[in-house]
């Protein structure tokens, strides 16, 4: 088999605002073979800086677009390519946008790879452990902490068993946080599992206090109270916490999440499979974090690409408790699809059992949202 082409659509909604929702733009991939079977994934950064790395030409041996480097050859060599992508742009990538890119390309791969072989992804990695995942409905907090409870209550309505609230208006006073979230609680009963996003991060002081405050209110996990890179900070929280910490979402490669289990102390770890490096650096992640009896469980908040993949990767995990599903209502996110990946009645979902990530885009709504930079 041969690579012909790379195609990156960026689709956009008429409206963008500057706020916490990732998907109202996104990177849409299609890797094209000689043999007619194309690959899709998406890269969950910036579209148009994607975009970029993707289509860039050769500058030196060690910083080439991620197209010129896979032209001509066999998509199914995806440990290979992976590499190739990866050492090739050494002196402007290893982290940051450039995996974010190479994790769209790599999941578009799988997608050939199952193809070829009609088999679903998740029988290439091994085979699925479990078929059915519980989902979280993912939110935004709006600005006003009385909001929150009218979100989540429409979650438990519709039938998800958890719902997590992020970003918005969180984070300006630990106080208002921590009496949302009781008044979350009260709202929805004992059985419903809250998780609370602060999106950016706080004063280790503040995150101290919301570790402990949220546990009166049986928060399941305090999603990236700190940097990313405040090892130090999480090691302190992470052994004070009544509340689970969890974090991860915007880092790329291993090499990260190594460090945040070893010296920041996590025990739930969040790598988003379009931005850190794939399948294949996901599978890495894993191992790491089973050895240490970490849980996995993915940020994933961006199209039914994402969610599909995620699906296919999270199954073959001993112990992840829930997928990611952004619950917000955007057609980017629900009409992307022939068959979009819906959350049943009791807010779970099936991994897809079709070749590949065993999905199929709806053209129309590729046409509608296309944006050209
Ligand atoms: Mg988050």
């Amino acid at each position: 088999m041969k690579i012909t082409d790379i195609e990156s659509v960026i689709l956009r909604l008429p409206v963008v605002k500057p706020i916490g929702d990732g998907c109202q733009t996104v990177l849409i991939i299609k890797v094209h073979t000689a043999e007619g079977i194309t690959g899709l994934g998406e890269c969950h950064a910036n579209p148009e800086v994607g975009k970029a790395i993707i289509d860039a030409r050769l500058h030196s041996i060690s910083s080439c677009g991620l197209k010129e480097l896979l032209i001509g050859e066999d998509p199914r060599d995806i440990n290979r390519l992976w590499d190739l992508m990866y050492r090739r742009t050494q002196s402007w990538g290893r982290r940051g946008a450039v995996m974010y890119a190479i994790s769209g390309v790599e999941m578009a791969l799988w997608d050939i790879l199952g193809k070829s072989l009609n088999a679903p992804v998740h029988r290439l990695l091994g085979g699925a452990r479990k078929m059915d995942f519980k989902v979280y409905a993912s939110d935004l907090a709006p600005d006003k902490p009385g909001g929150s409870v009218k979100i989540a209550t429409k979650h438990r309505r519709n039938g998800y068993q958890a719902v997590k609230i992020g970003w918005g208006g969180l984070g300006g006073d630990p106080r208002a946080d921590v009496k949302m979230a009781r008044d979350v609680r009260r709202a929805v009963g004992p059985d419903m599992d809250i998780m609370i996003d602060m999106g950016f991060p706080v004063p280790l002081s503040d995150a101290l206090y919301l570790g402990e405050a949220l546990a009166e209110h049986g928060v399941y996990f305090l999603e990236e109270p700190l940097h990313s890179d405040d090892l130090h900070g999480y090691r302190r929280l992470t052994e004070a916490s009544r509340t689970p910490i969890a974090t991860g979402e915007k880092d790329t490669t291993q090499y990260p999440f190594i460090d945040l289990m070893e010296r920041g102390g996590l025990r739930i770890v969040q790598p988003d499979l379009a931005r850190v490096g794939g399948i294949t650096e996901m599978m890495r992640i894993a191992t790491h974090a089973e050895a240490r009896g970490v849980r996995v469980i993915p940020h994933c908040w961006s199209t039914d690409i994402l969610v599909a993949a995620t699906l296919h990767f999270i199954s073959t995990l001993r112990d992840c408790p829930y997928l990611e599903f952004n619950a917000t209502d955007n057609p980017l996110r629900t009409q992307l699809l022939k068959e979009p990946i819906r959350p049943d009645k009791h807010g779970v979902v099936r991994v897809p059992d079709k070749p590949g990530l065993g999905i199929e885009l709806d053209e129309r709504t590729m046409k509608k949202y296309r944006f050209e930079p």
